[in-house]
């Protein structure tokens, strides 16, 4: 599914400027006292988010917490291999000189060389999070052998038979970190070659893309109804002339790491909160055991079915966007607590499903009769690892198997206090200034940007993706509008959202105070649409992800149709470009026509028209636009990317027994780096 996760900026692009946040539980003393933004290097800020309403918790429930986030950390090392055979080799190297070297700490060289270490920290390797190319460090080899050799006690990583002192170790790392050409991008997607040899990914090794794409079609089985996730948990690789899969589980790939992911579940089953979630624990730590994806099948769908328990976890080999063959799972891992207050706002829109349904613009044979809601709750984030961490997803919508989601259901849930930490950075920033038209639209996005963006998620999520029927005997959209039905389903479903969040209803339900906070998400909307989310890209190049193509094809549809009545004006002051929308009516009526149209493609499964919609308005960049974008975020010195500090759950003990947990907030990214990198240290360098 390339709809499950919702990452900041890219899902909430206006809430990313907007000011603060109605948060109930958030006190205004600890908003004054807690220091969000930590530290900032490169291209990403390091943030901090808080744990509203901890200290109510019960032992039982705080205890579930601890042994759910030791669970999470101890498979921390697992993504660092996947993401690249080699990154525990390098991060051990890094950690070592960090920790330990005895020259001078200060310099041009020194800082390019904590940027880099920071930079892997964050991308969990060598490779940039986000596009997927080989970090280039600011150093070069020369130097790096003397942070080595000056670092005695660096206690650094050897390779039987391969590395045995720190010589053979440069010998082995220079060519990793320094040569351009070694493991140039960890997920090649480029058409016309070959995806496994071409990404630098650990999940495959020594094969072709052919060979797996044989090996899996024959394992699979003609017209199962509940088909596995083929591959989900394994490296393939070649053994005697024959691919074979090496299954991450307790005895197998990783069975280090796992036999201590399973040791703290199974903590964790003791202080269950009731059967349905105990039941789900057990099927988890019983996968893990097994490596048997029917046992992890048979987990989601008791996962599902745990709607009632206050405390929640994702925990798994889950998100497959690593592997270019959307088949491997990265781990990762997010431990919550329902947030009751914010789930009431979502409930009051699920509810009413059926009158959104019955009042969309959409033509009345693409409507559902009987239109359902999907369950979505908005969770206070604990802990997060793996692929979640340090940057994290705002949305996750789970489990991946269509089948599962079909016949046993969902759960989408939104990451408040992440999006609060998100927000109350952004409201100081300066990035609303320096893009936004005048004073009005400035005051409208302090005051109602954050509520609009939260709003908007629950609409595109809850509403947005269940509206709407195919015609009878049309396939599926991803046979019908193939490459193009990812981009298609965003729009479509950020369409239902724009066209509601100016809605009379929404005051009504009491979700929101007034249509202002519609108006501040139009205003959001368009500047992101059709500028701000350009400052990801590089020169020259054009938009890939489907996210950031379907919120340019939805605001320069509507820019253009709107040209003649100037519904959406451009806008040049003192060499600065603005869009400024003048009828914020006129431009519903817009979105409600586009979102009419993409039903259609969707219900119908027009290729050429879906096709023609993307290409047209969703991928090509006005570049001298981007420069722009580029050059007005240096000046403010804003970051595209950000990432957590994790918070750290503290057990206190009297002898034996678990008296109570507290909570800290780690400041020191540095520091928490270097503590996660020893603490859960499971797994030998090479795996
Ligand atoms: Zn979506």
């Amino acid at each position: 599914m390339s709809t499950n996760r919702l990452m900041m900026g890219l899902a909430l692009g206006s809430s990313l400027l907007f000011g603060p946040h109605a948060q109930a539980q958030q006190t205004e003393t600890t908003k004054m006292e807690f220091k969000v933004l930590a530290d900032e290097f490169a291209d990403i800020q390091v943030l901090r988010y808080q744990i509203p309403g901890f200290d109510l918790l019960t032992l039982q429930q705080k205890e579930l917490l601890y042994y759910l986030s030791e669970a999470a950390a101890a498979g921390r090392d697992i993504i660092w291999d996947q993401n690249y055979k080699y990154n525990l080799l390098v991060r051990k190297t890094l950690e070592g000189i960090v920790a330990n070297y005895e020259g001078e700490r200060s310099g041009a060289n020194w800082d390019a060389f904590m940027e880099y270490a920071k930079r892997v920290w964050f991308s969990n390797g060598i490779h940039h999070h986000y596009s997927m190319r080989k970090l280039q460090p600011g150093f070069d080899a020369r130097y790096f052998a003397t942070l080595v050799n000056g670092s005695p006690k660096g206690n650094f990583p050897r390779i039987a038979g391969k590395i045995k002192n720190n010589k053979q170790l440069l010998a082995f790392l220079n060519p990793i970190l320094f040569d351009p050409n070694v493991a140039a991008k960890r997920v090649n997607q480029d058409a016309g070659v070959d995806l496994i040899t071409t990404s630098a990914n650990n999940f495959y090794e020594g094969v072709t893309q052919a060979e797996v794409e044989a090996f899996y079609a024959k394992q699979k089985v003609k017209d199962d109804p509940t088909p596995i996730w083929y591959g989900l948990n394994s490296k393939v690789v070649k053994e005697n002339g024959k691919l074979v899969e090496k299954t991450w589980k307790a005895g197998g790939m990783y069975g280090a790491a796992i036999d201590k992911i399973v040791y703290w579940l199974e903590k964790a089953v003791s202080v269950a909160e009731n059967d349905k979630q105990k039941t789900a624990l057990e099927l988890l730590v019983k996968y893990y055991k097994s490596g048997d994806l029917r046992d992890w099948d048979a987990y989601n769908i008791a996962w599902v079915a745990d709607t009632e328990s206050m405390i929640d976890v994702v925990n798994g080999f889950i998100e497959v966007y690593g592997d270019p063959l959307g088949m491997k799972a990265s781990y990762e891992s997010v431990v919550s607590v329902r947030d009751m207050v914010a789930t009431r706002r979502i409930k009051a829109i699920g509810d009413e499903a059926q009158w959104f349904e019955d009042n969309s613009p959409i033509l009345p044979e693409h409507k559902k009769k009987e239109v359902k809601g999907i369950s979505a709750k908005v969770i206070t984030v604990v802990q997060e690892s793996g692929d979640a961490a340090p940057a994290t997803p705002i949305g996750i919508n789970l489990p991946n198997a269509d089948w599962i989601r079909k016949d046993h259901g969902s759960k989408s849930v939104s990451l408040g206090n992440i999006v609060y930490a998100y927000n109350e950075v952004a409201s100081k920033g300066s990035a609303i200034e320096e893009f936004a038209w005048d004073q009005t639209q400035i005051d409208r996005s302090r005051q109602y940007g954050a509520l609009a963006g939260d709003l908007h998620t629950d609409l595109h999520e809850v509403i947005g993706h269940a509206s709407g029927q195919l015609n009878p005997g049309i396939g599926t959209p991803k046979e019908t509008l193939k490459q193009y039905a990812s981009t298609l389903e965003e729009a479509r479903a950020d369409l239902v959202a724009l066209y509601f969040i100016l809605d009379p209803k929404m005051v009504e339900l009491g979700v929101m105070p007034s249509l202002e906070v519609g108006k501040a998400e139009y205003d959001g909307y368009i500047r992101n649409g059709l500028m701000l989310q350009l400052r990801r890209l590089e020169e020259g190049d054009n938009l890939e992800e489907s996210h950031m193509r379907n919120r340019q094809l939805n605001a320069g549809w509507a820019y253009e149709k709107g040209l003649a009545n100037k519904v959406i004006e451009k806008k040049v002051r003192d060499g600065k470009t603005y869009f400024v929308i003048n009828d914020y009516e006129a431009l519903r009526e817009l979105f409600g026509q586009l979102l009419r149209e993409i039903q259609r493609i969707k219900s119908e499964g027009d290729f050429a028209a879906g096709a023609a919609l993307v290409e047209n308005y969703g991928v090509k960049v006005d570049q001298a636009l981007l420069k722009e974008v580029k050059a007005r975020y240096a000046k403010i010195g804003s970051k595209p990317y950000s990432g957590f500090i994790q918070p750290k759950l503290v057990p206190v003990y009297e002898g034996e027994k678990l008296v109570d947990v507290k909570v800290e907030y780690p400041d020191n990214f540095t520091e928490q780096m270097l503590e996660f990198g020893k603490k859960n240290a499971h797994l030998p360098v090479v795996n």
